[in-house]
């Protein structure tokens, strides 16, 4: 007999519940005990942006409750559709900071590679849902990439980002990591990402191994926007990240029906403090076509900011900001 050697690696069990993601709106719906009337206004939102929500995220949610803060941030709904002045498909200015393909610079001293156009997750907010991924794609023309990375000694901090930088497998991500690191400028690695939040498992022993042994600074930049989010099952995985010498720390979106409660805000710093896990931003929504309806009133960002300091440790109150197309700093409100 002649035993086969694979070198096809074998899915993960985090690749394995990405793959059972749920996408079609009326399982969802019937899956959580919603109306009817809900799936053909959400069949027709995902027509310009799908749906996609992971199994654990779904556990997350209350059954039959239309106004689950879990829920509104992934459901497909009728405003979607609506068109708004002052909407529109690029509201940061992504396209013009573009300095390679899928390679942005914004600030100094950082630059954001835009790794893959995939997430575990679909937010109905995300500010990139438009973005043209397929031309813009920092790992599709890696080479011409880590190229001009090379010829920009000023970048110190390199950002991956996307889609969500963490839906590439622990293979790919080791050899990303493994070419940055060649640069000698390159000193801090950075990594915007949902997936543990919808995925905890996502944090594999490679993934921490390959960052704990890399010689980068590294800090992973987490996107949860309600403490509910925060399961019991995620905390080992941080603390694992956090015992590597990983610095996590988070990003919020305010948004209205989601997290727009001061207690919700101070339940969500307290909960990631808990968790290891440090606030970072909490930014104003960026005006993407289809998402004016989660835009949170200005007088209430003042109110926030007050009643946070009010209650809060100076060090649990994430910095409200404001991302404008062409500053070079996002813009504290
Ligand atoms: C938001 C962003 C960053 C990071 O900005 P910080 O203020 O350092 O968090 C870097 N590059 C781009 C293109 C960005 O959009
Ligand atoms: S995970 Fe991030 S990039 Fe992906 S849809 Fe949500 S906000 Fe957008």
């Amino acid at each position: 007999m002649i035993t086969v050697s694979s070198t096809i690696e074998q899915p993960e069990y985090w690749q394995k519940e990405l793959a059972k993601a749920i996408t079609d709106p009326a399982k969802l719906i019937k899956m959580l005990g919603l109306p009817d009337e809900l799936i053909q206004p959400a069949q027709l939102a995902t027509e310009i942006f799908p749906l996609k929500v992971t199994r654990h995220f779904l556990q997350l949610m209350k059954y039959a409750d239309i106004n689950d803060p879990l829920l509104r941030q992934i459901l497909p709904i009728n405003s979607e559709n609506e068109v708004i002045k002052n909407y529109n498909t690029d509201p940061v200015g992504d396209n013009k900071s573009v300095i390679s393909a899928g390679l942005l610079q914004k600030y100094n001293g950082r630059a954001l590679i835009i790794s893959t156009g995939a997430c575990a997750v679909h937010c109905r907010y995300c500010f990139r849902k438009h973005f043209p991924y397929n031309e813009e794609n920092g790992l599709r023309v890696w080479d011409s990439t880590l190229k001009k990375l090379r010829s920009q000694a000023d970048i110190r901090e390199i950002i991956l980002s996307g889609g969500d930088p963490l839906s590439l497998s622990d293979s790919r991500f080791e050899r990303v990591v493994e070419d940055l690191q060649k640069i000698p400028h390159l000193k801090r690695l950075r990594i915007h990402t949902r997936l543990p939040i919808v995925l905890p498992e996502r944090i594999t022993e490679r993934l921490i191994s390959t960052l704990a042994q890399s010689r980068f600074q590294t800090i992973i930049i987490l996107h949860c926007n309600h403490p509910n989010e925060l399961s019991t099952i995620l905390k080992p995985y941080l603390s694992r990240l956090k015992k590597s010498g990983i610095t996590l720390m988070n990003q919020a979106v305010l948004l209205r029906g989601v997290n727009d409660k001061i207690e919700v805000q101070n339940k969500l710093s307290e909960r990631l403090f808990e968790f290891g896990v440090l606030p970072y931003y909490l930014h104003l929504l960026d005006s993407v076509t289809g998402a004016s309806h989660f835009e949170v009133d200005e007088k209430f960002v003042k109110k926030l900011e007050v009643k946070m300091r009010e209650t809060l440790p100076g060090y649990l109150i994430p910095k409200i900001v404001k991302e404008i197309a062409g500053e070079k700093y996002k813009i504290p409100q």
